[in-house]
């Protein structure tokens, strides 16, 4: 057996059990390319393109100015946590105080800390799919079972109220979707959700999670809905959110809940043990963003809306391509399957991942395959590019699906 062999085998079990996620891998393979020289189109990672608006950065200066340096409570500053509270009555009509509020280092962490709190070896955590890539791995990692329901292409890639009635068993302890939805950009309504909601309100021992971390780019009239404002349900929705999307802070990692006392209280006793209270500056800088003005927000979402008109419009005259029309998000997610089985002459396309690998190694395109998101026949595709960019790389995928045969 190779070292390595016997190293891996060393590692915990639920290492190894662990899928390395699809995104941060496409990503880490286009940056080896582009380092050889390559020009490669990086279009996996979903991360906006723009800059932090400069009075959040302000603010960040500040804080090291006026000394924050030391460890911070753990679930945040009091400051922050109202700042919270406040956005999450203003947008989104739910009343939370500050105290059940954590905040945690990116909605990714927000997320896991929330399947580490609730969910018992073997419970059930229902997850609307298409679904981000790490939703599955998290479950895993509590020793829970992920049971996939999947939103039909015909229904704008979105679980009805039915599906989810019957994918409902005596275990089922979570509930978990995104809205607007990564990878599929698919934003469910309020009439969506209340029907969903009215499901949930009669089994009272289900938890929702609900990932709005897209929430302010979404191109629908109607805007966006939070589950966690109907009354009934209330005690048992984690609302989870962040500043990455919005305010184009992915790097400053601030994620949060707004939950029931006792879940915030769970999530606070688990990041006491494993990674304390988040930075002390980039909490400073969320505070400036929820407390400030959304106008960067906003235009930031309209060029997103622009780059989705003009990817969506390209992909459709590619032949065999099936594309949605996402309302938020900056995300499209073809259905490639007309190709699987093609081949260029020495490699045969057989699945997305393969599609996806082949995209990359020979059009230097790099994209995500659908499979890791609960959707083998599409390939995730960022629109938070400039517009050339986004432009020659549809052109490069249309040129080279054009030597499959
Ligand atoms: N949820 C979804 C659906 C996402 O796409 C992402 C991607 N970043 C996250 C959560 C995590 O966000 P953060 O960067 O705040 O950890
Ligand atoms: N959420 C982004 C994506 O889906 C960031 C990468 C990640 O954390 O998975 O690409």
């Amino acid at each position: 057996m190779s070292a390595v062999a016997e190293q891996t085998q060393v590692l915990a079990d639920r290492i190894n059990a662990l899928e390395e996620s699809s995104t941060l891998a496409m990503t880490k393979m286009a940056r080896e390319l582009a380092a050889q020289g390559h020009k490669v189109i990086s279009l996996s990672v979903g991360e906006p393109d723009f800059k932090t608006p400069a009075f959040i950065c302000e603010a960040a200066k500040k804080a090291i100015d006026d000394g924050f340096h030391g460890y911070s409570p753990v679930a945040g500053y009091p400051d922050l946590r109202k700042a919270i509270a406040d956005k999450l009555k203003r947008d989104n009509n739910i009343d939370w105080k500050p105290e059940n509020i954590v905040v945690s280092t990116g909605a990714k962490h927000s997320l896991a800390n929330v399947i580490q709190v609730l969910v018992n070896p073997g419970d059930e955590v229902l997850i609307f799919a298409p679904y981000w890539v790490s939703y599955s791995e998290m479950v895993k990692l509590a020793e829970g079972k992920s049971v996939i329901v999947e939103g039909a292409f015909e229904n704008g890639f979105k679980v009805t109220a039915a599906q989810l009635e019957a994918a409902i068993t005596p275990r089922t302890k979570v509930v978990m979707y995104a809205s607007p939805n990564n990878p599929t950009g698919a934003v469910y309504s309020e009439a969506e959700l209340r029907e969903i909601g009215a499901v949930l309100e009669k089994h009272e021992g289900i938890y929702v999670l609900a990932d709005e971390i897209y929430e302010y780019i979404n191109f629908t009239e109607e805007g966006h809905f939070s589950m966690g404002s109907i009354p009934a349900l209330k005690d048992r929705v984690i609302t989870v959110n962040g500043v990455a999307k919005g305010f184009a802070m992915t790097g400053w990692r601030i994620g949060f809940i707004g939950a029931a006392k006792w879940i915030a209280d769970g999530v606070e006793k688990l990041q006491g043990q494993v990674t304390s209270g988040t930075n002390s500056i980039a909490q400073k800088a969320a505070t400036a963003a929820f407390n400030g003005p959304l106008d960067a927000t906003k235009e930031m979402t309209k060029a997103y809306a622009r780059r989705r008109d003009l990817v969506v419009g390209l992909l459709k005259e590619i032949p065999g391509f099936k594309v949605n029309v996402p309302d938020g998000a900056f995300y499209a997610f073809p259905d490639v399957s007309y190709y699987f089985g093609k081949s260029d002459g020495t490699n045969v396309i057989k699945d997305s991942d393969d599609f996806a690998n082949w995209l990359l190694n020979n059009s230097y395109v790099s994209t995500v395959a659908g499979s890791g998101f609960g959707a083998p026949n599409c390939i995730r595709i960022s629109t938070a590019a400039a517009d050339e960019s986004l432009a020659e790389a549809v052109q490069r995928i249309k040129d080279a699906v054009a030597t499959l045969k």
